[in-house]
């Protein structure tokens, strides 16, 4: 699948977007490497530490139906009503998030379907992760 395409399809789960609050639109979709795909948008809450973002959301959906390896996510973002950013970054959570499930050939894009967008390896994205196995080695 091409960026461009798994792009639209994060822009398209923004639809749904729960953004009372923020009024930030965020759509995920995560191309699983037996290619399924699996999308999410952000969900808030008057709670705003209850708020969850959209790829966490759609990370939740693929391990739940037994995905555990993610190929590439895609992530869209734009203000309610307004044009979809070139690009919109996970936050720190959703990285250590997206890390548990990815390998060195995963890729995460950010942006548009229009074409603005922009591409990173996960370790690019959060170059010293946690995780158990080197915590475990350093015990
Ligand atoms: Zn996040």
């Amino acid at each position: 699948m091409r960026e461009q395409e798994l792009l639209k399809k994060a822009e398209e789960a923004s639809q749904y977007a729960y953004a009372p609050y923020s009024h930030f639109q965020v759509g995920a979709a995560v191309l699983c490497v037996d290619g399924s795909i699996y999308t999410g948008c952000n969900v808030e809450n008057a709670s705003y530490g209850l708020c969850m973002c959209a790829e966490r959301v759609a990370i939740g959906k693929a391990v739940s139906e037994g995905k555990r390896r993610i190929d590439m996510i895609a992530i869209a973002g734009r203000e309610e009503g307004g044009a979809f950013r070139a690009s919109c970054s996970p936050c720190g959570a959703c990285r250590q998030v997206i890390a548990e499930f990815s390998d060195e050939n995963t890729r995460v894009i950010t942006g548009n379907s229009d074409g603005e967008w922009k591409e990173w390896s996960v370790r690019e994205m959060l170059p010293a992760a946690f995780e158990m196995e080197e915590s475990n080695e350093s015990l």
